[in-house]
């Protein structure tokens, strides 16, 4: 999953709510901001300045020669996570940066197709490992999570254009009914009268009531077991719609084989989405070991793929994965291990609003700056990915 910083919410005078409902309504703005006037002006003049410097860096013909210093040895690697008819409506009570509507998502792979030849995970690798460039710039599209909505909506799409494509797997939940962990938090902080329990039962600040900003403090400050029994206390009280369940739905096996059969390569992203730099070292052998041994004697072929979920990895957690039998592994941002550059792969993680314009269009020049990294720095990232030993 992804994890971005949302706008913190103001008081909620009668004026206020009034206009949050007003621009809430407004589907231009669904997933850009928390609704209020202030934040959306604010979200309007940074979608219009960051408009106005990708197409000036596109124009000018600077994308020529602005290169990341590893951008000549590794491909572009797209990352999306969930694949949905209606983003507005798929964006109401579920997390926005994690969706892209079929619609948009087709505007990225035709930009991407006329620019890139897109080539498969297995194809890269073997280009990395051999130290071979590719002819033309090539660009990858990978899935994390396994949601079902990826197999409905994506996968159509793929097939039909001959594109190939790599999912990660959560192989705990493949064939389950289970929504992510985080999806049922989400859920269960965007009804007001629960996000009021959590934030007395843990003694946040009142401050913390945006969904997505408090999701985002809960999953960094406590493991997984602590999640789950908050969440599954919450659910007790207000469970979850079947609607809601069935939105969220993981991949069957069927699905994941049927996709592999097709050209889909099939990885690992754990068995059941720990944040691993979270967990101990036996209980992260037990995730990487356990997601691979299953993958493989459903597909019954060797899987040499991994993404870390949210991105999270340090050295411990990137000798880990290699000694689990990985042979190439992706992030979310730029961070690399200089000792395992095939283990630190950077990814780019895209969702419908990712290259849309001040005026909610898709933007080619935005897409642009993502391709070549124009907006990443190794700073940027708020993860801590720990030191190499010297
Ligand atoms: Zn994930
Ligand atoms: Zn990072």
């Amino acid at each position: 999953m992804l994890v971005c910083k949302a706008p913190e919410q103001n008081a909620g005078s009668t004026e206020l709510r009034r206009k949050r409902t007003v621009i809430a309504s407004n589907p231009r703005l669904a997933g850009f901001s928390d609704g209020t006037e202030d934040a959306c002006t604010n979200v309007m003049l940074r979608a219009l300045a960051k408009t106005s410097v990708a197409r000036a860096f596109t124009v000018s013909g600077a994308d020529r020669w602005f290169r990341r210093e590893d951008d000549a040895a590794v491909p572009f690697i797209a990352g999306y996570h969930r694949v949905v008819e209606d983003f507005v409506e798929s964006a109401r009570g579920t997390i926005p940066s994690m969706l892209i509507s079929a619609a948009t998502f087709e505007r990225h792979l035709e930009w991407l197709a006329r620019r890139y030849t897109l080539v498969s995970l297995d194809d890269i690798g073997l280009h990395l490992q051999q130290g071979r460039r590719f002819g033309r710039p090539a660009a990858a599209v990978t899935f994390d999570d396994g949601y079902a909505d990826v197999y409905h909506h994506a996968f159509p799409i793929l097939r039909r254009k001959g594109i190939p494509a790599a999912v990660f797997v959560v192989t705990g939940l493949t064939g389950t009914s289970q929504p992510q962990l985080y999806d049922r938090l989400f859920m269960c902080l965007s009804r007001k009268t629960l996000v009021t329990r959590v934030l007395q039962r843990l003694g946040l600040p009142a401050r913390a009531e945006d969904p997505f900003q408090l999701l985002t403090l809960l999953l960094t400050r406590y493991p997984q077991e602590r999640l789950a029994a908050i969440v599954s206390e919450l659910e007790a009280d207000h469970p979850p719609t079947r609607r809601e369940i069935d939105a969220l739905a993981p991949m069957t096996w069927r699905m994941i084989e049927e996709m592999e059969r097709e050209g889909i390569t099939i990885g690992s992203h754990t068995s059941s989405h720990v944040l691993l730099t979270s967990e101990t070292s036996e209980g992260v052998r037990s995730e990487l070991a356990g997601s691979k041994q299953t993958l493989e004697a459903h597909l019954k072929k060797p899987v040499h793929h991994f993404a870390y979920p949210d991105g999270r990895c340090n050295p411990a957690i990137v000798d880990a994965v290699r000694k689990a039998g990985y042979r190439f592994a992706y992030t979310i941002c730029r961070w690399r291990d200089s000792r395992e550059p095939l283990l630190t792969i950077p990814r780019k993680v895209l969702w419908e609003r990712a290259a849309s314009n001040a005026f909610g269009q898709f933007s080619g020049s935005i897409m642009n700056c993502h391709a070549h990294g124009f907006f990443d720095s190794r700073r940027s990232c708020e993860h801590d990915h720990g030191a190499l030993a010297a």
